[in-house]
């Protein structure tokens, strides 16, 4: 893996399936832009985590979501220009909720050119039958989900499984598990799948929601909506949600310095006594210029942190 990733994905470049130019030149201008900076985000992601190899046949798996579509779109751009040959197999699960438009997908992902498959499995019924009234359906659901997926992954001869999860869908992960589970745990952006058998990755890890909102407006993507199956949305995930946008409002740049944070881990500076060992501590002798000053406060340099407000307190 190379910088070429990188130093490829930066010359816009038309695909099947492209909306038409825009007329307004400032608008086609801020589209190019934003282009560049999704194909960098997702370069630098596959690069740094070695998300996908020679020889990858790389399944993505696509729900109908603006995230999903984004994921497939910009992977198609830097598949053109990518300095080492890898496949994209589309893979939608057609969970047979009442009212999805089973024609959508596979007619755009016809008129795209990128091989696809459509797996039809009617788990809405399934759940609907287990899970009583009211309830939430979403585990039961992913979980059976999970499994197609991963037999349909060993069925295609899948080396990579690519899901759509984006910047901000891990940092509520992150403040779920602190919140609600009691764990320093993310969503991590590569990883081997429950079973053992699969490499999972997120191509979009270093994206930004907004990015991908604005994508899904500029490429008119045929969203296909997310409440089909009537099930109720996870509360504690949508408070988290609203959090975090409050903050960014309040405080501009926060979201990117929690980001930063999470890939800038000191674990001698937390208390897990598995990834640190205190208990055999010991004095070196040796002055250490970056060591650590365990009787004064942690200075920051507010100018060049984002998310830092600086307030003055009358003296
Ligand atoms: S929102 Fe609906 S489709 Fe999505 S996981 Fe929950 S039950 Fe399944």
């Amino acid at each position: 893996m190379n910088a070429v990733w990188i130093d490829n994905a930066i010359s816009p470049e038309a695909l099947p399936g492209d909306a038409p130019v825009l007329k307004e030149p400032k608008i086609e201008r801020e589209a190019q832009k934003l282009e560049k900076r999704l194909c960098h985000q997702v370069g630098k992601a596959i690069m740094e985590f070695n998300m996908i190899e020679e020889g990858d046949r790389v399944m993505v798996c696509v729900s109908g979501g603006k995230d999903s579509f984004a994921m497939l779109d910009i992977l198609l751009k830097l598949q053109s220009r990518a300095p080492i040959k890898f496949e994209l197999i589309a893979v939608n699960l057609d969970q047979k909720q009442p009212g999805f438009p089973d024609h959508i997908l596979p007619a755009y992902l016809k008129n795209l050119g990128v091989p696809f498959h459509i797996e039809t499995q009617d788990t809405y019924s399934i759940v609907k039958k287990v899970i009583s009234e009211g309830k939430t359906m979403c585990s039961l659901c992913s979980r059976l989900r999970r499994g197609i997926l991963y037999r349909v992954a060993d069925e295609l001869k899948i080396t990579k499984i690519a899901l759509g999860h984006h910047r901000d869908d891990m940092l509520q992960t992150f403040f779920l598990n602190m919140f609600f589970g009691g764990k320093l745990k993310g969503m991590p952006p590569k990883l081997v799948s429950d079973n053992g058998g699969h490499i999972v990755i997120r191509p979009l890890a270093n994206v930004a929601e907004k990015d991908l909102i604005r994508w899904a407006e500029h490429r008119q993507f045929p969203i296909i909506p997310c409440s089909l199956c009537g099930s109720q949305e996870n509360l504690q995930r949508k408070q988290i949600g609203h959090m975090l946008r409050d903050w960014e409002k309040q405080y501009p740049g926060r979201t990117e310095t929690m980001f930063t944070a999470l890939q800038n881990v000191v674990p001698s500076h937390l208390m897990d006594t598995t990834r640190h060992n205190f208990k055999d501590i010991k004095t070196t002798g040796l002055p250490d210029a970056d060591g650590d000053k365990g009787f004064d406060e942690e200075e920051f340099p507010v100018a060049t942190l984002p998310g830092l407000q600086v307030i003055s307190f009358p003296s």
